[in-house]
């Protein structure tokens, strides 16, 4: 997030635009009841935040508020900074009807144009339940992730700060096993992964996902038994660090995960792979871990068995001290549910594998800005920073289901739900408000 946006673009363009912004901005202040430090698990009452040009200016008890200002009253309500989902796929929903919960079956039956239309809905019920920032880590059709992250950040429509891998990197096939006409005619829809079995491809293959929006890179680390070895993925990791972005693997076995973490790879999706020696490594390296944890009461999506063992896994990460993100990997229909209340049902197994609520919070907050290396500009409620904000009733270091009920929201200075209900007009524009040139 902190690479320079407009890319190829001449200095004179973007001093133009610049001058184009007005110059006295509306102060917006906010009465706090109690205000969230998640990295030091404290509560400060009776705060106000104030609020200039989608920026937090100040932060303090008994600040004077400007003459003028707009006041928001959220005394009553415990205020925190945004939640982030590490790993979600907003471009794809898949269904028990018709496709039997099987994303195959929605790879050839809907369009990159629908799916980035699923992305807008999902991207704003994420941010309904407070999810400022969600990293979204492929099966996203033909880039619908990048033009989801670019609208939003033109202005066209409300969302989360969008990190988006692109199109998932593997050795040919991908995650599925493709007949020929499918992995080398390319004569069935859209590619949903992009192949690269060569250190040439490696490369070639990171650039495309640079050129076409990608601001991470996800690789398939163990999907087929030959998977990458350890030098391949250190050449992905160069590659991508050239370009300022990290690289997250999906992995799905042990030996993949000793691969990758011998690599030196970023993060880790999933935790199939996770044992106690490798979380020890993990620690070690400060390797990220986006687990997935899938809870049982999202019936049918995992397993007692797994369910179990991934509950233990989790414990065993957190005792070891990996460091942790909330992660959901939510790409289905739950019938009844959003998509923010999809992700928000994970903390059950959080809360199953015993981790300290303060620590749920850390993970859903502070870990997340910081392997989405968004923690200098945008996460914590700080001057400077983007002001990004979220207000529950509870206080979720007291309980943490009090996540479960977000009455507001707040993104980039904008109010997007208040009292409940989501308020999203000021969001949308007929232009690119915030620049054309963003990509
Ligand atoms: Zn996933």
């Amino acid at each position: 997030m902190q690479r320079a946006r407009n890319l190829g673009l001449a200095g004179g363009f973007a001093a133009l635009m610049l001058a184009a912004v007005p110059a006295s901005a509306q102060v917006t202040a906010i009465r706090a009841g109690r205000l969230v430090d998640p990295e030091a698990g404290t509560v400060a009452t009776n705060q106000v935040i104030l609020i200039e040009g989608g920026k937090f200016t100040a932060i303090g008890a008994g600040l004077a508020i400007p003459k003028g200002a707009e006041i928001i009253d959220l005394s009553n309500l415990t205020v925190l900074p945004g939640l982030v989902d590490a790993h979600n796929h907003l471009a794809l929903t898949y269904k028990e009807t018709p496709e039997n919960n099987i994303y195959y079956l929605t790879y050839v039956m809907e369009s990159t144009p629908l799916r980035a239309i699923q992305a807008v809905s999902n991207g704003i019920q994420m941010l309904a339940s407070g999810f400022t920032i969600v990293r979204d880590m492929g099966n996203n059709a033909n880039y619908a992730d990048a033009a989801l992250r670019i609208a939003i950040e033109q202005g066209w429509i409300p969302g989360p700060t969008i990190i988006n891998s692109g199109l998932i990197i593997g050795g040919m096939g991908g995650q599925f096993w493709p007949t020929p006409e499918m992995a080398v005619d390319k004569k069935i829809v859209y590619p949903e992964y992009l192949d690269a079995d060569t250190p040439d491809e490696i490369v070639k293959a990171v650039r495309q996902n640079a050129l076409f929006g990608a601001r991470v890179i996800k690789i398939c680390v163990d999907c087929k038994p030959w998977g990458y070895s350890a030098d391949e993925i250190r050449l992905f990791i160069s590659e991508a660090a050239r370009i300022g972005m990290k690289v997250e693997g999906h992995v799905q076995t042990v030996e993949g995960a000793r691969r990758a973490i011998d690599a030196g790879i970023w993060s880790i999706a999933h935790d199939r792979g996770l044992t106690d020696e490798l979380h020890k490594l993990m620690a070690q390296k400060g390797i990220w871990r986006a687990g997935t944890e899938t809870p049982i009461s999202l019936v049918g999506h995992t397993t007692r068995e797994r369910y179990a063992a991934t509950v233990a896994g989790l414990r065993n990460a957190w005792e070891n001290k990996v460091p942790l993100t909330f992660s959901t990997d939510a790409d289905y229909y739950v019938p009844g549910k959003t998509r923010g209340e999809v992700a928000i049902e994970f903390i059950e197994t959080w809360k199953a594998a015993g981790i300290p609520n303060a620590d749920i919070l850390r993970a859903m907050t502070i870990g997340g800005y910081r392997v989405s290396q968004t923690e200098t500009v945008r996460g914590p409620i700080k001057p400077g920073h983007a002001a990004d904000l979220i207000a529950v009733p509870g206080n979720p270091l007291d309980q943490i289901d009090a996540l479960r009920d977000v009455r507001f929201v707040m993104k980039d200075g904008t109010v997007f739900k208040r009292d409940g209900i989501m308020t999203p007009e000021r969001f949308f524009h007929g232009g690119p408000v915030n620049g054309w040139n963003i990509r």
